[in-house]
């Protein structure tokens, strides 16, 4: 490659994604010689606040808003100020049961509170003892296979010994999840809840033999080993500031508006990245490149075929809105601030789950779509200026499932999932979430939602795949070759590196592969 040395770089980062930056911040803190292109006019990529609504002075977590999988090693490493708060509600399961209007709550904080939900749904003590059977082995495994995601990856027999335990072994890594839950749970609307966490930017189902329901439960439980969900405070553009407060102060360089149209390499020596700003166009070298953007983004900067297998899809639709005041509970015995401030899940019982996705394969906006829904101002009002704060607004975000970019051709489906989608909130509400909505500086109601597609066009997520590409299990598919590949983070090319949600142990607002990319790129670089 032919090096310009004034514009040589010890790795160019492509992306300046919440994982992008993770791995400049660590490259930088040592000494290497690091410059991330965004293409955007900011960095964050999926993890950004924003205000959404013209005149309403909420900066809301537009796409994720919880956190999880940020290991506290990435965060102590880093020195990052941050504040990742404890919800004190799980979550709150709407139902009506012989006619009435009740609900399964899950309070993090009160056991007791939780099990008396459990016998009043239940009528018995029995789905409550399972449950609590079935997230204390998810625990176990959570505080064993955590650590290791920061780690070169273990093979999978060397992760199996370490789960230990040969039934949850079995049913988590080798069995569908649906066959365990069946198995575990006998109320329909408890089954449904354990299974959505199986469902989260997946289009997949309880039964299907590739495992992909599986390996999404999974990231979804093992976060910091206890899986909470945690409310970033200050929203999620606080967690991307802070990121990029870190690796500006390493002596990383962030170039924003600078979008890479090509990679080109021949696998030795250095790479170069062609990128265009408002300028014109220029070329970075970089001993390394780390990617950040989605594998099927790297197909195309590298001039290369996609490979076989479908295209990356999303499945969601995501929804935020400002309210003026929470809505009334058609459940008497929840308050709304109990309900909302947890996970809120709706139509989400099993075999509802399971008929929303054989309508949405069969090419149509599933009748009841299951959706979560979580006020973020319950735990957390700074995202709010001093006028909303005074006048009570609350943030609401809706996560919907089932909802594949395929749905999405026709550009009326959109208006049509959400009418659907707000439908099915109404359905548990004593009163329309429309009558609750603030309005903007031009009376419009607060509320917007984003498709997949949406998601393509705004982010660069192909097929609005939330996860960049389907999730993997957490361990060595082979026997890896070099450093990249060991801590899973190779790509075709010795000198590009995965370093965003596309890598082996990728997905969520977690750091976890910029951390493990710059790992890749110091032992390399020391080598
Ligand atoms: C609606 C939604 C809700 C979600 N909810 C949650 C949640 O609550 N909790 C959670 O943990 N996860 C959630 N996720 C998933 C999580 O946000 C992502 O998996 C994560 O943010 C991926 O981070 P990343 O840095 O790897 O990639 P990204 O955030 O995708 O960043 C990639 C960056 O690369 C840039 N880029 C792409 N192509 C180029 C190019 N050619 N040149 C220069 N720059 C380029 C993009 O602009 C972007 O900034 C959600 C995602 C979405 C979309």
């Amino acid at each position: 490659m032919n090096a310009n040395s004034s514009a040589r770089h010890d790795a160019v980062i492509v992306g300046g994604g919440h994982n992008g930056l993770v791995a400049a911040a660590y490259l930088a803190r040592a000494g290497l010689r690091v410059l991330v292109l965004e293409r955007l006019p900011q960095v964050g990529g999926a993890a950004v606040s924003a205000q959404a609504f013209a005149g309403v002075d909420a900066r809301l977590s537009r796409y994720s808003y919880l956190v999880s999988l940020l290991p506290r090693k990435v965060v102590r490493d880093l020195g990052l100020r941050l504040d990742l708060r404890r919800r004190r509600i799980s979550s709150y399961t709407p139902v009506v049961r012989d006619g009435k209007p009740t609900g399964l709550l899950v309070d993090a904080s009160d056991p007791g509170r939780t099990r008396e939900s459990f016998r009043a749904l239940t009528g018995a003590d029995r789905e409550w003892e399972a449950w609590q059977r079935f997230y204390g082995t998810t625990g176990r495994i959570a505080r064993r296979l955590f650590p290791t995601l920061t780690e070169p990856l273990p093979s999978r027999a060397e992760l199996r010994r370490l789960v230990a335990d040969d039934a949850a072994w079995e049913a988590l890594f080798e069995r569908p999840l649906g066959e365990t839950i069946e198995r575990t749970f006998a109320d329909d609307l408890v089954r449904g809840v354990v299974l959505t966490d199986a469902l989260i930017g997946t289009f997949t189902h309880a039964h299907d033999p590739a495992l992909r329901q599986n390996r999404c439960f999974l990231y979804h439980v093992i976060g910091n080993g206890t899986g909470d969900w945690d409310v970033p405070v200050g929203g999620m553009g606080a967690v991307t500031g802070a990121l990029a407060e870190a690796a500006r102060a390493a002596g990383a360089e962030i170039r924003t508006g600078c979008e890479v149209t090509a990679i080109a390499t021949d696998g030795n020596g250095d790479a170069e990245v062609t990128y265009r700003h408002h300028d014109g166009e220029e070329t970075a070298v970089g001993r390394r490149v780390l990617v950040n953007a989605a594998p099927a983004v790297l197909t195309g900067l590298l001039g290369e075929e996609p490979g076989p297998g479908p295209a990356p899809e999303g499945a969601q639709l995501k929804v935020n809105m400002v309210l003026r005041r929470l809505p009334r509970l058609r459940d008497t015995a929840v308050d709304p601030r109990d309900a909302f401030a947890g996970t809120f899940h709706i139509a989400e019982g099993y075999r509802q789950l399971e008929t929303a996705y054989t309508e949405a394969e069969a090419g149509r906006i599933p009748s009841a779509p299951p959706s979560e829904i979580y006020c973020h101002t319950l735990t957390d009002t700074s995202i709010l200026g001093p006028e909303a704060v005074r006048q009570g607004f609350q943030t609401l975000t809706l996560f919907g499932l089932h909802m594949p970019a395929r749905l999405f051709a026709d550009p009326a489906a959109k208006e049509r999932a959400l009418a659907a989608s707000l439908a099915q909130l109404d359905a548990v509400l004593a009163e329309p979430i429309a009558d609750c909505l603030a309005t903007d500086d031009a009376g419009r109601p607060c509320v917007e939602a984003k498709t997949p597609p949406d998601l393509e066009r705004e982010i660069g997520l192909p097929g609005g795949h939330i996860f960049h590409r389907d999730l993997e299990f957490p361990f060595a598919a082979g026997s890896p070759d070099g450093a990249a590949a060991r801590w899973g983070v190779a790509t075709a090319h010795p000198n590009v590196l995965l370093c965003g949600a596309g890598a082996v142990r990728g997905g969520g607002v977690s750091g976890i592969p910029g951390h493990n990319a710059a790992q890749a790129v110091l032992e390399e670089l020391a080598g």
